[in-house]
């Protein structure tokens, strides 16, 4: 497929922004280039035609069953982007008069009452750009309370050994040493070890629950209860959510601090690095360090109004403004849209449809952990790996021959032929019945046809990349 540069026509033009209404005023001419700046002349067809081309080599929800794991790959329901297009949001700026923008401070204020509601938090930030982005957020208001009570000892945060690997990148990014704590045989967390790990020098806990083998951990009481005994803090890691939403509240499991995935659970889409939210909420004393400003109702004679205030103790801003607000908004209409309900239903329906799959794909292949999963399980094909030579690996590529995406591999790397499946809530059972059958005829077929599997994908725009190569050399430009 051609690029855009390589498509271009010289003299070629799109004209699509609006006459300017304001003076001109041309840079000085030490900012200015000396040459011309050599981008693409095309016209709109083409531009339009590019994109098209590229969107029909790729993968999304709307194409098919996408049970990537951990990842929560749901439908984005199209009324969100309706309410995320309106003038009101889409045609402001972030210094207008706060008058004037009531609308919007009423969308972050409301998020943030309802998001508390949800995860037992009082205060939130809509500043971090994504879940990564808001484990550092919390990490960093986790520090800045033991600075202030003098604990300059407590640098190291716990993460078990079946976290996310952003857990312990954001841990080292915010200045901690990581500590790893290994999991029991049912799946959660080494009680033994982990009261051996807490100590003086610990800062706080990492954990996501229902953790990543998709288990809710029964002693999650206990586990805060261990860390806030030995003087540390705890963060959940809210990118498994999905599962527990409008039934179980990490504050009332003894967490500090949580994030939110607005693109797993919220609805709002995956930005493939492009726009994203991960609020961060938090209670009690580290309200104080949230980046941005606070936002408030105050009542007066006509009812009231939206307010900002700053919080003279915030650890600073860790993105401009108030982060990626139309993502909120996207996300605010897909709460007000189901309501307390409606989201109850959501993690009701997600764990049923993991049990489900993980019901009809149980006879045919390991399950990683024994007994009901919550809304996500992991196969483990170490046995047929060794029995047929097919990897985790194949059968994903496998899956994607058969019109679905591939679920997560290789993670959580306690597993060592892992594949995760997340179906979500938003897959009829039509679709599950379909997926379980695809999946045990590859299955199948590693007994019967191994080489077919090593070759797959057949059927897709690109086959098996050098991923390795394409981590450690990548051609990052054009004509290089
Ligand atoms: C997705 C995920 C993250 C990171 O979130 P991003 O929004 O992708 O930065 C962290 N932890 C877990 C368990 C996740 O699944």
């Amino acid at each position: 497929m051609k690029l855009l540069i390589e498509r271009s026509v010289e003299g070629r033009r799109t004209h699509i922004l609006p006459e300017s209404d304001v003076p001109q005023s041309p840079l000085p001419a030490e900012f200015a280039r000396e040459e011309p700046l050599d981008l693409p002349q095309l016209s709109e067809s083409d531009i339009s035609r590019h994109y098209s081309e590229l969107a029909k080599q790729a993968f999304g929800v709307n194409d098919g069953f996408y049970p990537l794991g951990s990842c929560t790959m749901k439908y984005n329901p199209a009324v969100n982007e309706e309410a995320a297009a309106l003038p009101g949001f889409t045609k402001v700026h972030p210094l207008q008069p706060q008058e004037s923008v009531q609308g919007c401070l009423e969308v972050l204020g409301r998020s943030e009452q309802i998001l508390c509601e949800l995860t037992g938090m009082e205060e939130m930030t809509f500043q971090p750009a994504a879940g990564a982005h808001g484990e550092l957020t919390g990490l960093l208001l986790i520090k800045k309370y033991h600075e202030m009570h003098g604990n300059s000892g407590r640098t190291k945060i716990i993460i078990p050994d079946s976290a996310h690997g952003t857990n312990p990148a954001s841990a080292v990014m915010a200045g901690f040493e990581v500590v790893n704590v290994p999991s029991a045989p049912d799946g959660g967390v080494d009680m033994d070890a982990l009261r051996e790990t807490a100590g003086q020098d610990t800062a706080g806990l990492m954990l996501t629950n229902p953790n990543t083998l998709g288990i809710f951990d029964r002693n999650i009481l206990e586990i805060t209860k261990v860390i806030h005994e030995a003087g540390g803090l705890c963060y959940y890691d809210g990118a498994n959510l999905n599962a527990i939403v409008g039934n179980a509240r990490p504050g009332d499991m003894g967490f500090d601090v949580v994030h939110l995935n607005m693109h797993k659970t919220f609805s709002t889409p995956h930005g493939g690095g492009g726009p994203g939210a991960g609020a961060v909420g938090t209670r009690g004393e580290l309200k104080a360090f949230l980046p941005g400003k606070r936002i408030c109702f105050c009542r007066d004679e006509e009812g009231g109004h939206w307010t900002m205030e700053e919080r003279p103790q915030s650890i600073g801003s860790v993105r401009g403004f108030y982060g990626n607000f139309l993502v909120q908004v996207r996300a605010l209409t897909y709460l007000l849209d189901l309501g307390g309900g409606g989201l109850r239903e959501v993690s009701a329906n997600a764990v049923l449809n993991a049990n489900y799959l993980r019901t009809l794909l149980a006879p045919y292949c390991k399950v990683a952990t024994d007994g009901m999963c919550m809304h996500e399980f992991v196969l483990d094909l170490g046995e047929i790996k060794e029995k047929t030579g097919v990897s985790a690996m194949d059968i994903a590529k496998g899956m994607l021959d058969c019109g679905m995406h591939a679920p997560t591999m290789y993670f959580p790397l306690i597993v060592h032929e892992a594949l995760m499946f997340e179906p979500t809530e938003t897959e009829g059972k039509e679709t599950l019945d379909a997926a379980a059958e695809a999946v045990i005829g590859l299955l199948k077929k590693a007994e019967t046809d191994p080489e077919s599997l090593h070759a797959a994908p057949v059927t897709t725009p690109i086959g098996r990349p050098d991923e390795v190569g394409a981590a450690r050399n990548p051609r990052l430009h054009w004509g290089e």
